[in-house]
């Protein structure tokens, strides 16, 4: 067993954290206030080839391992977890999708684009009634000679506002919704769709999670991913992996709070001398340590089993889960550390707790991840 680094994995974070603080943090607050997307980052991140890591070189990527992919998107959302679930999205599950389910015409077509930084993907599975039960979908498809004709209306899909290219769900068969659900690559440029309300959200600003409108797109069968009815299991397989993204979101959330802890705990005075010499703060130190230690293991042991081809569909849930609830957690316990001061819009630490706060409900609330967790444990013995 090997705790360290190759110098690969240490070059890509180095360069993450160094892009991180030179440029997302000076426009952190600019995004803040505007809610503008960043599109000067992002095509700069498309530059620095942070969107195709885990992409082979035939494609235009760079053909890193997971665990670099990790490192990155942790980095990233260290400083801004908006840009961090801009990139999630659009690498884990965009770029992630066409490549492990894409045929060579796709991955030609598609890839190049979505990590160049120059337009953006995005994933869209959530209806207005189907939240965590993800098979009872609405929006419909029905075959007209070659065409595939797409009627419904989708939420919350994140990078949704300037996606060029979108994989998004559909049922043939509302009643069998599992046999049929189809993922279809939709090129948002065409007719028949349209974008709806734009979420306005607790935090995540500069990140857009909007409604989406399909009325009789058209959708040729080069535009399915994967098989047609095949939908459903290439919905949850990509969640498994989007959910190590989500994971690196939530430790660099984490990450970036604690910092802001510990310089407030070792310069803040009180009864003549620093909070961090009070046993209850250390307590709270130790505590958020120890938590993103344990989040930062489990997360790199799901990158790991992926890049080694292994299965890792319960040890991405248990990263995702952990990760997010310790980014809850030390976020929270930050604002109580910074106390008055992090009660104020003025300080960033109000920042990581709103951010924080929606890592336990997409890709998986934290209880739907207990039930992938467990299943997968009692599939392992047998008993279901
Ligand atoms: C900022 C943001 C961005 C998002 N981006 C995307 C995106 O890009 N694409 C996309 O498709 N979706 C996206 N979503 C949607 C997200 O994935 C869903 O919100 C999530 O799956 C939960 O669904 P819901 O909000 O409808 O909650 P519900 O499913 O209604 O759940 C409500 C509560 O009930 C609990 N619950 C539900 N079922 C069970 C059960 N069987 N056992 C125990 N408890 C249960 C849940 O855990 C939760 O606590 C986004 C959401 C947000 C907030």
């Amino acid at each position: 067993m090997n705790f360290g680094l190759t110098e690969e994995q240490r070059q890509f974070k180095e360069a993450a954290r160094e892009f991180a603080e030179r440029v997302i943090r000076p426009a952190v607050r600019h995004m803040e206030e505007s809610n503008q997307f960043p599109w000067d980052i992002i095509r700069q991140m498309g530059e620095l080839g942070f969107f195709g890591i885990e992409v082979p070189e035939e494609y235009g990527g760079v053909g890193a391992d997971a665990i670099s992919y990790t490192l990155v998107l942790e980095e990233i959302s260290r400083v801004s977890p908006a840009v961090g679930v801009i990139m999630s999205v659009n690498t884990s599950l965009a770029v992630g999708g066409i490549l492990q389910f894409g045929t060579e015409e796709q991955k030609r077509k598609y890839i190049p684009p979505l990590i160049s930084g120059e337009v953006i993907g995005a994933y869209s599975l959530t209806e207005p009634q189907a939240g965590s039960d993800a098979a009872s979908l609405l929006t419909t498809y029905r075959k007209e000679g070659d065409r595939y004709i797409i009627n419904g209306r989708k939420i919350w899909c994140t990078n949704g506002p300037e996606a060029r290219y979108i994989i998004l769900y559909a049922v043939e068969d509302t009643k069998n919704p599992k046999r049929t659900m189809t993922a279809f690559i939709i090129d948002t440029t065409r007719k028949g769709f349209s974008v709806g309300k734009v979420e306005e959200k607790v935090g995540l600003r500069g990140a857009h999670s909007a409604e989406l409108i399909l009325e009789d797109y058209e959708a040729y069968p080069e535009e399915i991913l994967g098989e047609e009815g095949k939908g459903y299991k290439i919905a949850l397989t990509l969640l498994s992996s989007g959910r190590i993204g989500i994971a690196s979101q939530s430790l660099g959330i984490a990450q970036g709070a604690f910092e802001l802890a510990l310089e407030h705990a070792t310069t803040r005075e009180q009864f003549g001398q620093p909070i961090a010499n009070f046993e209850m703060i250390q307590y709270y130190i130790s505590e958020m340590a120890t938590r993103i230690d344990a989040a930062r293991l489990l997360t790199y042991r799901a990158a790991w089993l992926k890049q080694m081809g292994l299965p890792y569909r319960k040890e991405s849930s248990m990263a995702k889960l952990y990760a997010s609830e310790t980014a809850n957690y030390v976020t929270d316990r930050t604002i109580q550390i910074l106390a008055s001061m992090g009660y104020s819009m003025e300080h960033d630490g109000q920042r990581y707790w709103r951010d924080g706060r929606v890592t336990t409900i997409y890709e998986g609330t934290s209880e739907i991840q207990r039930i992938v967790i467990a299943r997968e444990i009692l599939k392992e013995m047998g008993k279901i």
